[in-house]
């Protein structure tokens, strides 16, 4: 089968290219124009014909098709249908913010977590998206707006722990000073708390924030709307979290979904509170977002703040998250599986 050369580290990228007789030079100018975004090989002009025409039989360059695009008019958040060699299609999201240009990329096409309140998880899991796969959301939506991308937040359909290795490879292409050359530290990793993969992410040592979607105080409440708490309950997750600050030396960041009666009381926000006091964490709430399929529904202006106010009288750091993309079904738990 032929290489979509995105799927390979920097290092194999090198060993592949001298196996073909090339020199040690030619890996760098190669993963310079993938992450420029060409479509061929015959966009990159500084390799000889010969060379290109070589390559394009044992490899391939893999393109993502915009298959559709919609502007926010309230905040210019720019939602992406994104279709994929086979015809699969993801989303990916780009948020305007003070500080710069966020995407949110999906990690998978579909996802199998099946969270209650969530559109992404309604049709399950259809495949893993490749590292490259993963890496073009971030090189295509960059050359489509023509603006440096600055930060990422791997929040889209899917769950990036069920996609390990290719999600690793991911983040330290996407990191390379050769390529796209985006920082750790402003790279975000969204989890519904699968425990023994946030023990594997610890030991690879990469200073990325790591977001982990808690929802609830309690397993009653979280096995209600999360059924990986099932596998991996409260206690068990608050640990893995507590060794991971300790590794690492970052600070966790809790999602935390305001679901209308059903986890927004003050009763609920002092158990959190009591939970999480003392750790090296910032909690992010997130009012519902509507889900057509759903009947979940948002909880309102006052309870939200009064949940933000209990957990900020006990010392924890509490921030409502902005909505962004509204209009464009572009928030958080309304991206889509969509097959063609
Ligand atoms: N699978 C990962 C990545 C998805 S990130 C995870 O679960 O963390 C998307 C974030 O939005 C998660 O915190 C998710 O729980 C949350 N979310 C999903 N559906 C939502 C909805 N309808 N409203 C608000 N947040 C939602």
């Amino acid at each position: 089968m032929e290489k979509d050369l995105k799927d390979f580290s920097f290092e194999e990228l090198e060993v592949f290219l001298k196996e073909q007789g090339e020199p040690a030079f030619r890996a760098k100018q190669i993963f310079a124009w993938l992450h420029k975004g060409v479509e061929s090989f015959d966009e990159m002009t500084n390799l000889s014909k010969a060379t290109r025409a070589k390559l394009d039989e044992i490899s391939f360059v893999s393109r993502l098709v915009v298959r559709e695009k919609y502007v926010s008019k309230l905040d210019g958040t720019v939602k992406y249908l994104f279709e994929l060699e086979d015809g699969n299609c993801i989303e990916s999201v780009i948020m305007r913010y003070k500080h710069g240009i966020t995407i949110c990329i999906s990690s998978q096409v579909g996802c199998r977590m099946g969270c209650r309140f969530c559109a992404s998880t309604i049709g399950g899991l259809y495949r893993n998206l490749t590292a490259g796969e993963i890496l073009n959301q971030v090189i295509f939506a960059q050359k489509d707006i023509g603006e440096r991308i600055s930060n990422i937040v791997i929040m889209g359909i899917g769950e990036p722990l069920d996609n390990y290795d290719n999600i690793i490879k991911f983040l330290h292409n996407v990191n390379h000073p050769e390529g796209i050359n985006i920082g750790y530290r402003h790279i975000s990793l969204s989890t519904s708390g699968i425990v023994d993969k946030i023990y594997c992410l610890a030991k690879e040592n990469l200073p990325i924030t790591l977001s982990v979607s808690l929802h609830a105080p309690n397993n009653e409440i979280r096995n209600k709307i999360m059924p990986v708490n099932s596998k991996y309950p409260i206690e068990t997750l608050l640990q893995a979290c507590r060794d991971y600050i300790n590794v690492s030396g970052r600070r966790i960041s809790f999602e935390y979904s305001l679901i209308k009666g059903v986890n927004d009381s003050v009763d609920n926000a002092k158990e959190l509170a009591g939970k999480i006091k003392g750790m090296l964490c910032h909690v992010n709430l997130i009012p519902v977002n509507p889900v057509e399929e759903r009947e979940y529904k948002k909880s309102g202006y006052e309870d939200v703040k009064k949940f933000q106010k209990t957990l900020t009288d006990s010392g924890i750091n509490a921030t409502v998250r902005r909505e962004l993309g509204s209009d464009i079904s572009a928030s958080c738990g309304q991206l889509r599986k969509k097959v063609l």
